[in-house]
């Protein structure tokens, strides 16, 4: 007798699937034992703990918190560290590396350049050394027998008024390394049309951006970075949610935007570890990463800031998986969905989704016609046939 069960990928298929990621901040992911040597290195005295492994745990409560100010301070010492041309090369390369271990095929990471010129480095500098770490990282990878492929998002902040210069620079670097652009910084207050010149500029360059919007701001933030801005891509898009009506037997109601978002296959960066921080959901079981999946939105998964949340790509899809039951089946509908909203070319998007992703999940989810049983009905107990 036989019967079909639906088995879920264990943790350790999981951390061996293909994966896609396109929402992760540079300063977000460093090694704790890095920003303690960087430190050390770089005489910067104002880190709360010296012990890589208190200073992690450091992070990770400062991000809880709930507080902005402690959020915000997480940042201030992870810039503050990276402020040379070395320390963001060996930044880069490790992020490459530790993304390719944890089975991530290709990358899109973001970091706002006018973040880093405390000592002197010209945003030209900025961008060229984490372009040699991240082709470090990659040969690194290579050399531990994973392969991954990185690319950068130069980031400007809401707060500020360089986009357009950011922009500039984001597109004399298209084809070194650079595939687009991002604004990020606090919603409320400093909406996406602040920044107007930049995105027309990337617009008449034919140049791709994503936009953080509707994160911790509602639907205005959405519909002013699609339709005033034209985002190809939005970061988190969450609060779309808040344009889904469901009513008590269950019917589904897509507004307007939410219609257009899903109409469009507008991708959502989604990142759940980090909304939950945030406050921008309140838990698994409830971010609406659950219905958005269901309603077929062109949904991403994502990490944002793996130091500050003590996340993984491994670790996202493992609450996943937990939470909804997703199947292999899942996990690579998200990373297809992913390549397909990545910011290269076209034919290498494909070719990475039918020489790498499918095939990555065809060796998987054909593993269940290999087991590796015993040679007796229970070898372990001692109990079967001798
Ligand atoms: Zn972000």
């Amino acid at each position: 007798m036989t019967s079909e069960t639906i088995t879920l990928p264990t943790s350790e298929q999981i951390a061996r699937a293909p994966k896609v990621l396109l929402h992760d901040h540079l300063d977000g992911g460093l090694r704790p034992g890095t920003i303690v040597e960087l430190a050390r290195a770089n005489g910067y005295g104002g880190l709360p703990e010296s012990d890589p492994e208190k200073l992690g745990t450091w992070f990770r409560e400062a991000a809880d918190s709930g507080s902005l100010e402690r959020y915000l301070e997480t940042f201030a010492h992870t810039c503050a560290v990276m402020q040379t041309r070395d320390a963001l090369a060996r930044v880069a390369a490790e992020c490459a590396e530790d993304l390719a271990a944890d089975g991530v095929v290709y990358a899109e990471i973001r970091y706002a350049p006018e973040q880093h010129l405390e000592k002197g480095l010209t945003l030209e500098e900025v961008v060229e050394a984490v372009n040699d770490g991240f082709r470090e990282g990659e040969r690194r990878a290579r050399a531990n027998g994973h392969r991954i492929r990185v690319g950068s998002l130069l980031t400007a902040m809401r707060h500020a008024a360089r986009a357009l210069e950011i922009a500039e620079l984001a597109n004399r670097y298209r084809d070194f390394g650079v595939v687009g652009f991002d604004i990020a910084g606090a919603e409320a207050g400093y909406p996406p049309t602040r920044h107007l010149d930049a995105f027309e500029y990337l617009k008449r360059e034919n140049n791709h951006f994503t936009i953080h919007a509707g994160e911790a701001f509602g639907l205005p933030s959405i519909w002013q970075a699609l339709q005033w801005c034209g985002a190809d891509r939005l970061g988190h898009g969450v609060r779309i949610i808040d344009d889904i009506e469901v009513s008590d037997d269950g019917e589904v109601k897509l507004g307007r935007l939410a219609s257009y978002v899903r109409d469009k296959r507008i991708p959502l960066e989604m990142c759940p570890s980090s909304n939950l921080q945030t406050g921008a959901a309140p838990s698994y079981a409830e971010h609406p990463i659950g219905l958005l999946r269901r309603l077929q939105f062109r949904l991403t998964v994502n990490t944002d800031n793996r130091l500050m949340s003590g996340t993984t790509m491994s670790r996202e899809f493992a609450h996943l998986v937990k939470t909804f039951r997703y199947t292999l089946d899942d996990m690579q509908w998200f990373t297809v969905n992913a390549m397909k909203s990545a910011f290269i070319p076209f034919d290498e998007r494909l070719a990475m989704i039918n020489d790498v992703i499918k095939p990555g999940y065809a060796t998987l989810r054909s593993e269940w016609l290999f087991p590796q049983t015993g040679s007796t009905p229970s070898a372990t107990t001692g109990s079967g046939p001798a």
